[in-house]
């Protein structure tokens, strides 16, 4: 029977128990509208620790558009239900009283990590991120904690988070889930009407042919980012940003030359529903 906690209490008593018998905790943060992306990371989680605790929060504070946050997919009862199946599974789920009792006052900095890509163009983002990932990581203390590589530039900053705060836990960083034609699941996908929803495939599909080219062709990576930019102005579709980086420190690449491990990094826009994808891959 899977246990809900929505309060610290609960969630307190649960975890001293945990400690006292010396069982391991792994731990599974998301916002819900669960796919098979989030059901994966859990499973890996129960593979790995006696015990797991799946958050479920839409956090508001990492959001820097209303409207984004307005139209994020809530189905907390849908979500509960698809977890049912799983043994050693509890549910941690908090509203904003209980997250921010008080509005926070400390901000988080991560300097040249949040410069590029989702840091520059979703302005405090990250800072919202670091905020609810460390009330959650004291709140929960994982031994393991889990994310999804889906969201490469979140997984790096986290792993600064916990450098920097030694926050005494081991991070797993679990390989991206895609849908049959390649796209990458992600609750947003909800949002798309059928017909964007068909052409969002050509998120994967540009992913997966830059790749090619980079690692067959070996093209120059301005001709490579000219080639990703015409493939979606002959779909009419908004790219946001399209990067070519070093897949640890995410700056980016300016000669392939010299570099081993190199992450594609994309967001991209259909109608209104923004998306993000990446490969990562040796050179
Ligand atoms: P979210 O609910 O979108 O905040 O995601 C919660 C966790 O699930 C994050 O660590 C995400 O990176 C991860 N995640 C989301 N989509 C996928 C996916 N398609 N494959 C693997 N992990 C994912």
């Amino acid at each position: 029977m899977l246990q809900v906690f929505e309060n610290l209490s609960t969630l307190h008593s649960f975890r001293q128990s945990l400690l006292q018998s010396g069982l391991s905790l792994g731990f599974v943060p998301t916002m819900g509208a669960l796919h098979q992306g989030h059901l994966a990371l859990i499973e890996r989680a129960l593979q790995e620790n006696d015990q797991v605790i799946c958050s479920i929060y839409v956090n508001p504070t990492q959001f820097n558009n209303a409207q984004d946050l307005a139209k994020y997919p809530r189905d907390f009862e849908n979500d509960l239900a698809q977890l049912q199946k799983f043994s050693n599974l509890h549910v941690f789920l908090p509203n904003d009283q209980v997250m921010y009792p008080a509005p926070a006052l400390l901000k988080f900095d991560f300097g040249y990590l949040e410069q590029v890509m989702e840091g520059h163009f979703r302005p405090g983002h990250f800072n919202g991120v670091a905020m609810v990932v460390s009330k959650l990581f004291h709140l929960v203390k994982p031994t393991r904690a889990y994310f999804g590589q889906k969201d490469l530039q979140q997984t790096r900053i986290i792993h600064r988070l916990v450098q920097d705060l030694a926050f005494d836990l081991e991070l797993v960083i679990c390989p991206t889930i895609r849908e049959e034609d390649g796209l990458a699941m992600s609750s947003r996908n909800r949002r798309l009407s059928p017909s964007e929803r068909i052409a969002a495939k050509l998120i994967p599909d540009t992913l997966f042919s830059a790749r090619e080219v980079i690692q067959v062709r070996k093209n120059s990576i301005e001709e490579i980012k000219n080639l990703v930019h015409k493939h979606f102005e002959e779909a009419g579709l908004r790219i946001e940003y399209f990067e070519i980086v070093d897949r640890f420190t995410l700056l980016p690449i300016e000669n392939l030359d010299n570099v081993k491990e190199v992450a594609l990094c994309i967001a991209a826009y259909l109608g209104e529903v923004r998306l993000l994808d990446n490969v990562i891959f040796g050179v």
